[in-house]
């Protein structure tokens, strides 16, 4: 009833109601739940009702909600002041981090959002190579940068427009468009484009129209066409870095990109992005190169906090990953199962602690099959998960987050909700 009234407030004053379109219920029906806290795996509404949490910030909170080492870190930097917009050691420690934990990182730079990370390695791929041209892959999704709102996933394909209005045309002219998991469309771009191509940028597992592994060989072939055409290959790692694993999908699948993205885990739940890789690239941005980037509260101390807090657990603990995968294998397996013995085919699939349900008979490895999901049944489907206390992402091409705080326990539970689904629906 509460998070009704707020909503109510919400729309006279902000666009839709909400700061994110991800975060409304166009999609699904129904009004958002508005949150009052969140502790661990849960997170509470307005009214008091507990729910599992399966969005976790959509990445960040990989250690749950809430972490009482996290939390200690911030409240201890704020006595110390909020910001400084002048060097702190705090920056330094965290750019060594991060350069300690991922093997292809030689220098980083910090920003405040994954928009912001991917908006500027963009820049400086085109500042090194001296060309202006980019290939994006359809239904990948980084952040709402103009040049990047072509062909996006996450809340774009929710809101069924393929592309934002309000991009120039000479902004989008020279986002080239390929198809996930296909190595020719990519080949071809390269061909028709030759020389002009300053980079590809990807996800290395597609998070944002719900969750789609790459085939093998798809990014190691990326990763020489690169080569052989002079450009430059970007791993958006906004969702995968330090969650598959401590080094990311790079470590996970061997691959080296010449620079990365990052953002959300990285910032503990602070507004916090990062972009970094070889330095003879990371050497062009500004002050030391010519490429101008710039950033009043980048480094925040108190971002940094947060952030360092949450990635020294992750690289200390290597246990939370085997938790993860474990937890995420037992969802999948179960879902599997659970339709399976009702005679329902599904899509699912998942790496580690990031899944997702498609309500297809095809198997789904790319924007088109993606698409072919019945997101009518998502939309019934979610409202009797959200009902029963399990909050997932109100949009069926949004991944489920799994954080090291959940436990198999809930994991069982969630899908004792799911077999209520499909016992009544089905
Ligand atoms: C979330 C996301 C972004 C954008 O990050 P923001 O912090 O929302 O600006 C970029 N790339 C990927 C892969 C993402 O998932």
């Amino acid at each position: 009833m509460k998070s009704k009234e707020l909503f109510e407030r919400a729309i006279k004053t902000m666009p839709g109601g909400v700061n994110s379109p991800v975060r409304a219920f166009g999609a699904v029906g129904g009004q958002p739940v508005f949150i009052e806290s969140a502790k661990g795996q849960y997170i509470y509404d307005v009214s008091g009702k507990e729910y599992i949490d399966y969005v976790g910030s959509w990445g960040p909170m990989i250690l749950g909600h809430n972490d009482e080492r996290v939390v200690e870190a911030v409240v201890k930097q704020m006595q110390k002041g909020i910001s400084y917009g002048a060097p702190s050691e705090l920056e330094v420690e965290m750019a060594e981090l991060m350069i300690d934990m991922v093997p292809s990182l030689e220098m980083v730079r910090m920003v405040n959002s994954g928009t912001e990370a991917v908006m500027s390695a963009i820049r400086a791929a085109r500042g090194f190579t001296g060309r202006d041209k980019i290939i994006k892959f359809e239904g990948c999704y980084h952040g709402h940068a103009d040049a990047l709102l072509v062909k996006a996933g996450s809340g774009v394909m929710t809101a069924g427009v393929p592309d934002s209005s309000g991009v120039p045309e000479g902004c989008a002219k020279d986002t080239l468009i390929a198809e996930y998991n296909n190595i020719q469309s990519v080949e071809c771009l390269f061909d028709k484009n030759y020389n002009e191509i300053a980079c590809v940028i990807v996800e290395p597992v597609a998070a944002n129209m719900g969750l789609v592994l790459p085939k093998t060989g798809f990014l190691e072939g990326l990763r020489k066409l690169c080569d052989k055409n002079g450009a430059l290959l970007i791993f958006d790692e906004v969702i995968t870095g330090f969650r598959l694993g401590a080094q990311g999908a790079a470590g996970y699948y061997g691959i080296k990109p010449d620079l990365s993205t990052y953002g959300k885990i990285i910032g503990g739940g602070m507004p916090v992005g990062a972009y970094g890789g070889r330095k003879d690239i990371m050497s062009v941005v500004a002050p030391l190169g010519n490429v101008y980037q710039a950033g009043t509260l980048s480094g925040n101390p108190v971002a940094m906090c947060a952030g360092i807090t949450q990635l020294k657990i992750l690289k200390e603990s290597p246990e939370i990953y085997t938790h993860l995968d474990n937890l995420g294998e037992r969802f999948r397996q179960g879902v599997r199962a659970l339709f399976k013995k009702y005679g329902k085919k599904v899509w699912v699939s998942g790496i580690g602690s990031l899944s997702c349900i498609y309500f297809t008979e095809n198997e789904v490895c790319d924007y088109r099959t993606a698409k072919t999901s019945d997101t009518k049944t998502f939309a019934k489907y979610f409202l009797h998960m959200l009902d029963r206390g399990n909050y997932f992402g109100p949009s069926q091409f949004e991944a489920i987050f799994i954080s090291a705080a959940h436990t198999m326990e809930n994991i069982d539970k969630t899908l004792g909700d799911i077999e209520a689904y499909i016992d009544v629906n089905i």
